[in-house]
């Protein structure tokens, strides 16, 4: 195949790429390993409405490698989709967040909630994904009215009546669909009004500069007109301070994600309660 000699070329002929090819297969034999072994773990970051009450929670996953410590998703979600081990990862995920779900509701302060889960393109477009969720749903008991998908906008570039046409079958089920990093990608805006969406979440890199820079300020207030008119919540994420939380919320945003208001935590229970207890109260006396 012309692919698989194109790459052996590069691999073959350019030290720089061949050392980061080896890199990058030490890295996914790694991988492979850590989902056996069971090295990925969940974090949950809440989220608020306007009133500061907490609404829902992102799943965010973390590798624990035996060596290297704390590996960020940023340095293996990309090679976990080009290898295909997005796949399991994938599956892992929403098994372990929909588990965690369903535990949710047995608590007060964590019942009705919203889990926001993050599903890569490839992930998604693998034709198993839709039975997939549904029988992570069935199997777990969670609520699939509170399980949240986040999409990005590259879902969109390729097949888009597929891709739609998936959305709506698990819509059907109840899950609703969020799109992720809004504003950093190329989504028409003739797509999005036919999909079956209930959040855009603006891109951090807005948020960051919002106080700052004038165009920033000017694409978050756009996103957040877009989905007022479109009927659609709008979540600011990587709120790190309380003028872009005062910003965001002067200019209509419906919900909040970011250190200022929490990071992401293994326990949101105990992290919710902490919250509201007053200062110098633990969690443990309560439960
Ligand atoms: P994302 O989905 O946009 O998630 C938000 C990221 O922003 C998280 O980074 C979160 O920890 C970080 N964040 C939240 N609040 C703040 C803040 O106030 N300031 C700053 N500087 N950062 C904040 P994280 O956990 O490192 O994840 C990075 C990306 O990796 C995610 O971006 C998502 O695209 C991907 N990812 C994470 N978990 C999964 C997963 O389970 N599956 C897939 N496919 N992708 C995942
Ligand atoms: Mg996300
Ligand atoms: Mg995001
Ligand atoms: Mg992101």
């Amino acid at each position: 195949q012309a692919k698989e000699a194109g790459r052996n070329t590069l691999r073959f002929f350019d030290p720089v790429i061949q050392q980061r090819v080896r890199e990058q297969s030490e890295l996914e034999a790694d991988l492979r390993r850590g989902l056996r072994d069971g090295q990925f773990s969940l974090r949950y970051q809440a989220q608020f409405d306007r009133e500061g009450r907490a609404v829902g929670a992102e799943a965010l996953v973390r590798w624990r490698h035996p060596f290297k410590g704390m590996v960020p998703p940023a340095d293996f979600i990309p090679l976990a989709e080009s290898s295909g081990l997005i796949l399991p990862l994938g599956r892992w995920v929403m098994r372990a967040a929909c588990r965690e779900l369903k535990a949710w509701q047995l608590h007060d302060a964590t019942r009705g909630l919203t889990m926001a889960v993050n599903v890569s393109a490839r992930q998604f477009r693998h034709s198993d994904f839709v039975a997939e969720v549904e029988a992570v749903l069935h199997e777990t008991g969670a609520p699939p009215s509170l399980l949240k998908l986040e999409i990005t906008e590259s879902l969109l570039l390729e097949d888009a009546d597929e891709v739609i046409a998936r959305m709506r079958c698990l819509r059907q089920l109840g899950v609703s669909f969020a799109i992720d990093d809004f504003g950093t990608g190329y989504s028409s805006l003739a797509y999005l009004k036919r999909l079956p969406l209930s959040q855009l979440k603006i891109d951090r890199s807005f948020v960051r500069d919002v106080l700052t820079d004038s165009n920033d300020a000017a694409i978050a207030r756009t996103v957040i007109g877009l989905g007022r008119s479109l009927g659609l919540q709008v979540v600011g994420e990587g709120v790190e301070t309380a003028e872009q939380h005062a910003f965001l919320l002067s200019h209509g945003c419906d919900a909040f994600q970011g250190f200022l208001l929490g990071k992401p935590v293994p326990d949101l229970r105990d992290a919710l309660l902490a919250r509201t207890l007053p200062a110098g109260t633990t969690a443990s006396v309560l439960s």
